[in-house]
């Protein structure tokens, strides 16, 4: 009989000549569990997403509850629809007073096209400035500010007038103008192997905005939702962003994205011409309930609180010959090594002994440690002894 895995090379679209091929028949908390039943660490969270862990029973009763009354009625923006309403209310209290309205939508680079729009016909700029290895979705928009060429290549024409400047960089600041509509930038940069900016870059990054005019968006689909020890990273950097984005952790294992803005800005979207973006899923009922829920669980649980001190038993464990450095802030963490050959060995080595790792699309060097929020001490020795075996194995 064909295997699942044979089907899935054969029927479902590839994205790489070499996908993980891992089967997951259940997932619970920070576990995967194959289909021989072995149990698997989960360190990536499904990239960023997982911030609570697998199947919360909390989420699980949200999303039932919510099968109940209705899963789609009608497009984004006309039936009022209360998981979305409750959704937007919740962020809007938790977010800084000027970020107050809420246009949810179905993924990252949805919420990424979303805010270059909202910026571009906010300001009637056409100017975007972007971050050399920066990463923000892989629709045409998002694409045009990725800071890489290597990834653009043979789907151009892109977005014009988009122009990369250094992350943490103060010296490249000047390349935005009153031309600028917008730059768009990672709060840490995520796929670039986890970079942090300076305090003060980032204070003048925000005035160098103030002064010219143009709109700062702060891409957080990656790093929101407590994950550097915050709930949104730009709290660090006492500055608020014109435009945030979220995804990922923002469904609680649903999908769903939004771009939050002040309702000033936000409201350039409704009229001359209506419709500015439009959306047949964009917050969808399920996806909603189950990201409100999630926020709660983090609210509640006081999740966040406990995220810098689990970073730093991370690090305080991984410290190895082979390991040259480890980034980040709180639980989005990289490992630096030598070369992609000995990240991938230890990646496999780790997946043999039930750990899952990766790394970044713009520094395949590091290996990525990014597991949920909930992951409890012991369960970081565990994983930080199978990773630094891994590492003597090599
Ligand atoms: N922005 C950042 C920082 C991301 O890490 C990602 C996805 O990895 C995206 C945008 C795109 O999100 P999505 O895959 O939901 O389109």
């Amino acid at each position: 009989m064909i295997s699942n895995k044979q089907l899935f090379l054969q029927n479902n679209a590839q994205t790489s000549t070499s996908p993980n091929l891992l089967e997951v028949d259940r997932a619970e908390g920070i576990y995967l569990y194959d289909m021989e039943g072995k149990r698997y660490a989960d360190l990536v969270s499904g990239f960023a997403v997982s911030n609570i862990g697998h199947r919360h029973p909390k989420v699980i009763a949200a999303i039932q509850a919510q099968l109940e009354k209705y899963l789609h009625l009608t497009v984004y923006g006309e039936f009022v629809q209360t998981p979305m309403v409750r959704f937007a209310q919740k962020l809007v209290e938790v977010l800084p007073d000027s970020l107050n309205n809420v246009y949810f939508v179905n993924s990252g680079a949805e919420a990424t096209e979303g805010a270059l729009k909202l910026a571009k016909k906010y300001t009637g700029r056409t100017g975007i400035i972007s971050c050399y290895n920066s990463y923000h979705g892989s629709t045409h928009g998002a694409l045009s500010v990725m800071g890489s060429d290597q990834f653009k290549q043979g789907f151009g024409p892109l977005l014009p007038h988009v122009q990369f400047i250094n992350f943490n960089e103060a010296e490249d600041l000047h390349l935005i103008t009153e031309e600028t509509a917008c730059v768009i930038m990672e709060t840490l940069q995520g796929e670039a192997g986890i970079r942090v900016a300076s305090l003060n870059y980032m204070q003048k990054l925000r005035a160098r905005c103030t002064e010219v005019g143009a709109l700062l968006i702060f891409d957080e689909i990656q790093v929101a939702f407590g994950r550097t020890g915050t709930l949104f990273a730009f709290e660090d950097y006492q500055i608020v962003p014109d435009i945030l984005l979220l995804a990922k952790a923002l469904g609680g294992g649903m999908p769903l994205g939004a771009f939050i803005a002040n309702k000033k800005v936000m409201g350039v979207l409704k009229d001359n011409p209506i419709l500015g973006h439009i959306t047949t899923f964009g917050g969808h009922p399920v996806s909603c309930s189950a990201g409100l829920a999630s926020l709660e669980v983090i609210l509640e649980e006081e999740l966040v609180k406990e995220v810098n001190r689990k970073g730093e038993i991370f690090r305080s464990l991984l410290v190895h010959p082979l390991i040259k450095e480890v980034r980040g802030k709180g639980l989005m963490l990289s490992i630096q090594l030598d070369s992609f050959t000995q990240v991938e060995k230890v990646s496999q080595l780790c997946k043999e002994r039930g750990v899952i790792i990766d790394w970044f699309l713009h520094c395949e060097t590091a290996m990525r440690i990014a597991p949920p929020l909930i992951i409890k001490e012991e369960e970081i020795h565990q994983v930080c002894a199978v990773i630094l075996k891994a590492l003597d194995l090599i």
